[in-house]
């Protein structure tokens, strides 16, 4: 007769305020044991990070997204949920910089959500979002690709970014302003799904709550401006104010048709 699971494995993990640094190292040290049941599984509570390397204000931003209802985001909780935490003295752009990367690992999820619904060159073979039309800027020259095509050359290319030394460098901290070029292409994919591959969308959405969070970051930092919103209300109330500048290389991408 094999031995039942253990009730209960996982290890408590008090937060102690006066010493942090003790709760962050029980965080590394957190294990769910094998045999532990989900249901028991109790993940510990976000902590605000001590320091601002980069791992840790990964990690914080990890568990806020892990220990996040998805199910019942809204754009207030959303707008709450990326503010910097109080007491952490960080730069902006590296605030910043940390959500994009998170968004970038959370697009992912709806990349697989498409391609399991048959976003194929045969079926997509344009970057369709409605009446709109968008050419990959991920070449020496824009150019049409399909959409699958456009989302993976988008990605890469928004990561490639994201992991050079204009953005990822301690000593010389981004500007928000600097995101805006990858924004605008990343929200051309909710775009396509939204239009496209309807009941994705909220599938996905429902899960990870990607696209709250992506419209959060973006109207904390101006990033995609009003006027390039295709999603309706339905999708989130937004009202994102940009300046409208065109800003590096990455954002020669133009509408074929529409804006
Ligand atoms: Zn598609
Ligand atoms: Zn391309």
């Amino acid at each position: 007769m094999p031995a039942a699971a253990p009730e209960h494995q996982t290890n408590e993990m008090p937060i102690d305020k006066k010493h942090p640094e003790t709760t962050v190292m029980a965080a590394v040290d957190y294990r769910i044991l094998p045999g532990t049941k989900s249901e028991v599984i109790s993940l510990p509570e976000p902590v605000i990070p001590t320091t601002t390397d980069h791992l840790e204000l990964q990690q914080y931003i990890d568990s806020l997204c892990v220990h996040t209802d998805t199910h019942s985001l809204t754009r207030e909780k959303a707008m709450e949920l990326i503010e910097v935490p109080e007491g952490l003295d960080v730069h902006e752009g590296v605030w910043c910089y940390e959500w994009m990367r998170r968004l970038c690992m959370d697009l992912n999820e709806l990349v697989i959500a498409l391609l399991e619904d048959g976003c194929e060159p045969t079926k997509c073979h344009l970057m369709n979002a409605g009446e709109y039309q968008f050419l990959c800027a991920s070449h020496p020259r824009p150019r049409e690709c399909s959409a699958i095509d456009y989302i993976h050359h988008t990605l890469t290319q928004s990561i490639l970014l994201l992991l050079s030394p204009c953005f990822f460098d301690p000593s010389n901290p981004p500007s928000t302003h600097a995101f805006s070029s990858i924004a605008r292409r990343l929200y051309r994919i909710f775009a396509h799904a939204w239009f496209e591959h309807h009941h994705v969308f909220w599938t996905v959405e429902s899960e990870t709550g990607v696209y709250k969070l992506f419209m959060a970051v973006s109207e904390k930092w101006r990033l995609v401006p009003v006027d390039l919103v295709i999603l309706p209300k339905e999708a989130g109330e937004w009202t994102v104010e940009g300046d409208g500048e065109e800003v590096d290389e990455f954002d020669r991408g133009e509408t074929v048709s529409g804006r």
